[in-house]
C-alpha cells in the first residue's frame, strides 16, 4: 500500500514530486476607509493561519501550465488567420491601388498576431517552467480540493512578503 505522502496531491500520480507550501486563513480588514477629512487604512489582520505542505508531480505542474496558456495562444492563432482572411478578403474587394495598401496593412497585422502566438506558443510548449510560476497555479487548483469557505490562500512567496511587513504581528 502506497503512502498517501508518495502520491501526487493533485492527481494521485507518483511522478516526480515535489514539495508546495502554502497557507491558508481568514483574512480580514485590509480596507481603506475614507472619513471626511481623514483615510484610514484597515490593515489586514490574519486567523486561523494554516501552513500547507502538499505533493505535486511534474505532469500536473505542466499541466495547469497549459491550461493558462492554452487560451490566449488558440486566440491567438485565431486571430492571426483571421486578419490573413482579411488580407485576402481585401484583395479581392478593394479596388484599384488602396487594395495594395489595405492587404500590406492586414499583413503587418497578421505578422504581429502571429508574433505574439509563437512567444505564446513557446511558453505553452516550455516543459521546464519555473518554480515560481506554476506555485500560484499549483495553490489554486490545491484549494478546489481542501475546505475553502471563508479563506484566502496564500502561496510561500505571499506569505513571506506579509511575514515581512509584520502583518502577522
Ligand atoms: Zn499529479
Amino acid at each position: 500500500m502506497k503512502k498517501r505522502t508518495d502520491a501526487c496531491f493533485l492527481c494521485d500520480g507518483d511522478g516526480k514530486l515535489k514539495k508546495v507550501t502554502f497557507y491558508s486563513g481568514v483574512m480580514k480588514g485590509g480596507t481603506t476607509h475614507h472619513l471626511a477629512s481623514v483615510t484610514v487604512t484597515f490593515f489586514e489582520r490574519w486567523s486561523d493561519l494554516t501552513m500547507h505542505e502538499i505533493q505535486v508531480c511534474r505532469d500536473c505542474q505542466v499541466r495547469l501550465w497549459r491550461q493558462k496558456h492554452f487560451l490566449p495562444m488558440l486566440l491567438c492563432g485565431i486571430g492571426a488567420a483571421v486578419l490573413a482572411l482579411v488580407g485576402v478578403v481585401a484583395l479581392i474587394l478593394v479596388p484599384g491601388p488602396a487594395r495594395f495598401a489595405a492587404l500590406g496593412l492586414a499583413l503587418v497585422a497578421t505578422l504581429a498576431a502571429g508574433a505574439v502566438g509563437v512567444v505564446l506558443a513557446q511558453r505553452y510548449f516550455n516543459k521546464k517552467p519555473k518554480h515560481a510560476q506554476t506555485e500560484p497555479l499549483v495553490v489554486a487548483a490545491a484549494k478546489t480540493r481542501l475546505p475553502n469557505e471563508g479563506l484566502t490562500f496564500l502561496t510561500s512567496e505571499q506569505y513571506v512578503a506579509r511575514y515581512e511587513q509584520g502583518v502577522f504581528g
